[in-house]
Order: C-alpha cells, then sequence, then structure tokens
C-alpha cells in the first residue's frame, strides 16, 4: 500500500510552515527533502562508527567499510548491475559525467572524431563534452528537438558517421520533462559499435531503472536526487569499459603499489575512487535507496504519474499559463510560462504562500534559447507530493496570473 499521508510522516521537513503556510515543497528535480532513516543514518555514522574506510584494522574501520561496501551492493541491486564492481562512487552526476568525458577523451578521442549529445543536455552533460572536445580538436553534434520537447530520433540516426566515437544522453530532461527513447538511443549508438552514456539524474528517482535491460555503457546519477544526502553521486560503467579507460584522478586507495617512479592501479570499482570518498554519503544513498525499494519503484512511479497527468490537466485550464514541453512521456518535472510575468517574480510570490518552486533557465540555457524566453517556472514532484497540493497551487497561481493581466 503506498499510503502519501503515512509517507509525508517519514520527511520530517515537510511538517513545517514556511512564510505561515504549510511547506508545499514542488522543487524535487533540483533536490529532494530526506527521511528520518536517512536523516538517521548520517548521524548514527557521526556518532557510532564513524572511521576512514579500507585503510584501518580496527573495529571501527572495518564496520565503516562494511557499510560502504554495503551500500554499493544496494546501488547494484537498485540499477540492476552486473557487478558491485562496476558501481563507482562519485560527489554527484556532474562528476560520474565529466569523470567518463575527460578518461573517454584522454583514451579514445582524437583529432577529428564526433561525439553526439542532445540539445536538450543539462549543462552537466553539455559543457564536460565541450571541454573535452575542444581539447581534443573533435566536433561535438547536436539531436534536436522539437516544439513539444521530444528528440528528432530521425535526426539522431543521420548524426553518425564513422568519426562518431560517444554518445551521452539525458534521460529525463530537468526542464521539459520529456522521458527519451533511450532504449531505441541505446540500440541504434550500439548498431554503430558506438558507447553511450545515460545522465539519470531525473530518471532513476522516478521509476525503475535497470542497466542490463537498457544494455547502456554507462549511467549516472546523484545521491541529494533520489531522497539521499549532497556530496555523494554514482557512476555504474560496463566493466569492459571501466577496465580499458585510464584512471580520472590518482591519490590514495586507486592504487596497488606505487613505487617513486611508477604506480599499478587498483582494481575496480578502486580504480576511480581516489582519496578518502564520502562513505557516510554512500551508506546514507543505500539507506535511502531501500527506503524507496520496500515503497516499491513501481508503486512511486504511479503515484507521480498521476500526480504529473493531474497537474498537466489543472494547470491548462489556468488563463495565460502556458506549459513549455508537451512531450506524449513526462516525469518530474513541468515547465511553464505565465502572460507578462517573469518567472522569478512567479517564484517570489508563490513562495510566499508556502510553494517551493524554480525559476530561472535550470541549468539549460539552450532550451531557453530555442524556446525563446529567459527563463521558465518548474514545479517538480517527488514521492511525498498530493494531489491536494496541486489543488493549493493551482489556486494561487490563477490568481497570480490574472494579476500580471
Ligand atoms: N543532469 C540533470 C538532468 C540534472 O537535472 C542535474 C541537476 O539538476 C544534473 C545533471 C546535475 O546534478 P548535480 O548538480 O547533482 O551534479
Amino acid at each position: 500500500m503506498f499510503d502519501v499521508e503515512t509517507i509525508r510522516k517519514d520527511f520530517p521537513i515537510l511538517s513545517q510552515k514556511v512564510n505561515n503556510h504549510n511547506l508545499v515543497y514542488f522543487d524535487n528535480a533540483a533536490t529532494t527533502q530526506k527521511p528520518q532513516a536517512v536523516i538517521d543514518a548520517i548521524v548514527e555514522s557521526y556518532t557510532k562508527t564513524n572511521s576512514n574506510i579500507h585503510r584501518g584494522i580496527h573495529t571501527l574501520s572495518q564496520i565503516s567499510t562494511n557499510l560502504y561496501e554495503a551500500a554499493r551492493k544496494t546501488v547494484q541491486s537498485f540499477i540492476h548491475a552486473p557487478h558491485d564492481y562496476e558501481i563507482i562512487f562519485t560527489k554527484g552526476v556532474t562528476e560520474s559525467l565529466n569523470l567518463v568525458a575527460q578518461i573517454f577523451s584522454e583514451a579514445f578521442l582524437e583529432e577529428g572524431d564526433e561525439v553526439i549529445v542532445s540539445a536538450m543536455e543539462h549543462h552537466s552533460n553539455l559543457v564536460p563534452w565541450q571541454i573535452v572536445c575542444e581539447r581534443h580538436k573533435a566536433h561535438l553534434k547536436f539531436i534536436p528537438f522539437n516544439h513539444d520537447g521530444v528528440l528528432d530520433i530521425e535526426a539522431y540516426k543521420n548524426l553518425f558517421t564513422e568519426k562518431t566515437k560517444f554518445v551521452s544522453v539525458v534521460h529525463v530532461s530537468n526542464t521539459l520533462g520529456t522521458v527519451n527513447p533511450i532504449k531505441t538511443m541505446i540500440d541504434i549508438a550500439h548498431g554503430h559499435n558506438v558507447p553511450i552514456m545515460i545522465d539519470g539524474a531525473q530518471s532513476v528517482q522516478h521509476f525503475p531503472i535497470d542497466v542490463q535491460e537498457l544494455d547502456c555503457d554507462f549511467f549516472a546519477f546523484s545521491g541529494h536526487k533520489i531522497y539521499a544526502p549532497t556530496g555523494i553521486g554514482v557512476l555504474w560503467g560496463k566493466e569492459k569499459w571501466l577496465e580499458k579507460l585510464p584512471p580520472y584522478q590518482g591519490g590514495g586507495d586507486m592504487i596497488k603499489t606505487v613505487t617513486l617512479e611508477k604506480t599499478i592501479y587498483n582494481d575496480l570499482p578502486f580504480k576511480f575512487e581516489a582519496g578518502t570518498t564520502n562513505y557516510v554519503g554512500a551508506h546514507a544513498l543505500g539507506v535511502a535507496l531501500n527506503y524507496l525499494t520496500n515503497l516499491g519503484m513501481e508503486n512511486i512511479h504511479s503515484h507521480e504519474k498521476d500526480l504529473m497527468l493531474y497537474a498537466t490537466e489543472k494547470l491548462s485550464q489556468i488563463p495565460y499559463v502556458t506549459i513549455i514541453g508537451n512531450a506524449p512521456e513526462k516525469a518530474g518535472a513541468i515547465s511553464f510560462e505565465v502572460d507578462g510575468a517573469h518567472s522569478a517574480d512567479i517564484g517570489m510570490i508563490l513562495d510566499k504562500q508556502g510553494i517551493a518552486i524554480r525559476t530561472g533557465t535550470h541549468c539549460t540555457e539552450p532550451i531557453m534559447q530555442y524556446y525563446g524566453v529567459p527563463g521558465t517556472a518548474r514545479m517538480s514532484f517527488g514521492l511525498y507530493n498530493t494531489r491536494d497540493e496541486i489543488d493549493y497551487f493551482v489556486k494561487m497561481l490563477s490568481k497570480i496570473a490574472m494579476m500580471f493581466q
């Protein structure tokens, strides 16, 4: 049973008032709130078990190491990865995406080569590729999208040449909410023998992910967007790629032996985890993923789907409000504009009513350029949101939209 009112009690922050109103938190695409179990895991780690991992033979270090490695297995099972040693802990999806861009280009990208991304990428999956393409004199190519916010798959097919070396694409757009047909896109890339990375920052918290079924080569996400703390993220990569690729950073833990002249690198996954990692964050991420598994990702998906359909229908009926992005399959986020109003003003007025939304470019400036707008207002859902919250939001937004006419 997915009982949202009971579930909300697990999230202490939700019961507070903001600006004298009950908090309505619709900024989940930016970051999610944390259940008590995750908060407890962090507090307990620092009050009872804290010790650096992998390096100590004393009891606390072993407990800490066990919690860290157990979290790796939890992530493995959550995304159905074949091996736990393919799970690399990073500080977030941005680091995961940069890691792959840096080391893949170092190993395989040559002058004149091509990399494909979409035109709806978050800056985190665009700028790293701009940097490495510039460095290696390679070309970055873009999959266009149409006015509904749907990627043009025929155009994508036509972007491939014998020079194409890599594809990196967002699973769910944080701005448009579009769920991209990544299975099809992965199969097309593999048809050209090209590896593909998926930015799962906005998908993994909304529906079940099975990296083996998808058959992508890399999959990345952030902990803080999936009810875990900030400063922890995941990169999953196929063993065959992780073995072939050079390390990202040098330091402790990523080595087997070191002499003054030479280093033998450690095995996976440690080869990519230089220095003291965020082991407390990793443990808390594991707790968050177990929490979601207990609720059931399918249940979360259908609850949020209901919210998405309900909110879309209600928003469409508000005069002077226009939804940006009308893909047939959407998850998580709805961007909109209000005639005559700047998105920042909408966000500020809603905040006075206790409603938290995000406004601006959402780190996707090329999307704003495509629609010719300076920014949008964006409401985004989490598992604890309700239809009542949407009703309150719609009532407030209707008044505000009228005010600006
Ligand atoms: N990719 C997408 C699709 C996102 O929505 C975000 C954050 O909003 C990121 C990447 C970057 O996430 P982080 O700041 O957690 O690294």
